[in-house]
């Protein structure tokens, strides 16, 4: 009996790994969808879907698959939240879908050599682009170089939900790896102006979360971070000047701590890495 159990469990588990999509719906028509890793704002309208960041040709087919049950009406506008190629995939899987993106992405995705980027780019824009989607108004915020250069906030005003990728984690210091092309300014710029929107939803691209807790604790996070390394590059500055700033780097990262997140995974391993980001971003602006 319990090895039926055990078995019955372990079977789960296993179906678990495979990952079914999670379905949230946020608001009448607007949806968050998780699957794969990565989740994607969904809205319906009479016309057709607006999905973001479809990631992959895989994915895509599976996102489908979940809206299909929703609407029978096709996939007619997609939002990318960046250039990174693991959010811009699959867009060829919905034809005849109007391709949106920050101008930025256009030369990122002429020097991919490995496909994922999109054929094509229908449209770009350059600071915001607001536009009517089923009666809602969305509108496409670039928050400037962040993750990336084309960081792209999805706000729905009315509905006060905000879709952004890559910007924050939930309670998990990001590991080093993934840090080398974020500017920390960028990144505590674009936090402050999604607080500042006072979402009460905050979908987050890698996160089946839509707490805007998440969000209001990096903000604070990164807050912290800038005052710790400002500071300590302040005080070089003063006494030893600017030369001095390179050489101290290695050393803050390994001595600086903000011991009040010691709880978030990672944080004993990876904290140093965001150490000396923000000291490059702040001392080199990137
Ligand atoms: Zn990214």
């Amino acid at each position: 009996m319990y090895s039926i159990i055990i078995w019955f469990l372990a079977a789960t588990l296993m179906i678990g790994e495979v990952e079914a999509a999670e379905v949230a719906k946020l608001k009448q028509d607007v949806y968050a969808i998780s699957e794969a890793g990565v989740t994607s704002l969904v809205l319906l309208s009479e016309d057709g879907v607006l999905i973001t960041d479809p990631a992959n040709p895989e994915r895509a087919k599976a996102l489908q698959a979940e809206i299909a049950k929703l609407t029978p009406r096709p996939v007619t506008r997609i939002v990318l939240s960046h250039e990174h190629l693991d959010h811009v995939g699959g867009t060829e899987a919905f034809p005849g879908a109007e391709v949106i993106c920050h101008l930025s992405c256009k030369a990122v995705f002429d020097l991919d050599v490995g496909g994922s980027a999109p054929k094509k780019v229908h449209a770009v824009f350059n600071d915001q682009h607001s536009f009517q989607f089923g009666g809602r108004k969305v509108t496409l915020i670039h928050v400037g170089p962040a993750d990336g250069f084309a960081s792209t906030i999805i706000h729905l005003p009315e509905d006060a939900i905000i879709y952004s990728a890559d910007l924050y984690a939930d309670r998990y210091i990001i590991p080093g790896i993934w840090m080398d092309n974020d500017n920390y300014l960028g990144v505590l710029k674009a936090l402050r102006l999604m607080r500042d929107l006072k979402p009460q939803i905050a979908v987050n691209a890698h996160s089946t979360s839509t707490s805007v807790q998440a969000l209001q604790e990096n903000v604070t996070f990164v807050e912290d971070l800038y005052q710790l390394v400002s500071t300590q590059i302040n005080k070089t500055i003063a006494t030893k000047g600017p030369g001095a700033v390179m050489d101290n780097i290695p050393r803050w990262s390994q001595e600086l701590k903000l011991d009040q997140y010691k709880d978030w995974s990672n944080y004993a391993t990876e904290f140093p890495a965001h150490v000396r980001r923000m000291a490059l971003s702040i001392y080199h602006g990137g």
